[in-house]
């Protein structure tokens, strides 16, 4: 987990970022604020080369709120700067590649003087290429196949959870959604399943704008406990938490009130 936040300015956690990694390939889910910095941290402290800069090439974003694309700026330029001499492949919803293409045309000046300015830097490190993609199989080599669903998060046209598998394990991240059938039936026994969640009790005192907002958008421990028990994850692992002034153990005992299989909540720089 390179980051388990949401837009809270918690400094404890980075915004959502998650790392699959198989082998000396990382395939990075979402790119909020703080990714290139994690990775880094990740690939020093836990020795996973995967993360090192000039390795972060692929990031596949669930939906394009700010709170999960504030780092894609980062995450296309800073490691360019380090020498990745490959461009920066992103997959995501419709309106991928026009952020994408608006973001290169943000920091063209910068880009310009990179290029041209006398800093010895590569010539293609800074590009993007951007898919916008549909539900399906979007993506495949020898290590893995990815296949995106779409998930219910309030208003959004589109918002995806991603299907990792691999070799040996089989991956789902939920993305941001409103408790779904769908997530029960792309994990249905998966080894990991990366769910985000809110605290059902401190929801509570939220004022009713939010309580409203929030149960249209996203899943509460009581309903992430029922969803689990029906999709049976050998591992459950909450990102995105929504704590509220609760905390870690608050929110794994309130799911584990409807779900017996093993929880944990996942921390920034957590492997699993
Ligand atoms: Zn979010
Ligand atoms: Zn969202």
């Amino acid at each position: 987990m390179l980051g388990t936040g949401t837009p809270n300015d918690d400094p404890d956690r980075s915004g959502p970022a998650v790392a699959i990694v198989v082998g000396t390939t990382a395939y990075l889910v979402d790119a909020g604020p703080g990714i290139v910095r994690r990775a880094a941290l990740a690939a020093r402290t836990d020795s996973i080369p995967a993360l090192a800069a000039e390795r972060l090439r692929r990031v596949f974003l669930t939906h394009l709120h700010s709170d999960h694309t504030a780092g894609l700026p980062d995450l296309m330029l800073s490691p360019w700067v380090l020498g990745r001499a490959a461009p920066l492949e992103v997959y995501g919803p419709p309106g991928t590649s026009r952020m994408a293409t608006l973001l290169e045309q943000a920091y063209s000046e910068d880009i310009a003087i990179r290029l041209r300015g006398g800093e010895p830097s590569n010539k293609t490190g800074y590009a993007v290429q951007a898919h916008d993609v549909s539900a399906g199989e979007i993506y495949r080599d020898s290590n893995v196949i990815v296949t995106a669903f779409e998930v219910p998060h309030g208003k959004w046209e589109h918002a995806f959870g991603y299907v990792f598998k691999t070799a040996d394990r089989t991956i789902v991240v939920s993305g941001d959604t409103h408790p779904s059938d769908a997530v029960v039936r792309a994990c249905s026994g998966c080894d990991v399943l990366v769910h985000e969640v809110y605290d059902a009790e401190a929801f509570k005192a939220r004022t009713p704008d939010w309580q409203a907002y929030h149960s249209s958008y996203h899943t509460s421990s009581y309903e992430l406990g029922d969803l689990a028990a029906r999709a049976r994850p050998k591992l459950l692992v909450l990102y995105h938490q929504l704590y509220w002034g609760g905390s870690d153990s608050s929110i794994v005992s309130q799911v584990k009130t409807r779900y017996h299989g093993d929880v944990v909540s996942g921390r920034d720089l957590g492997i699993y």
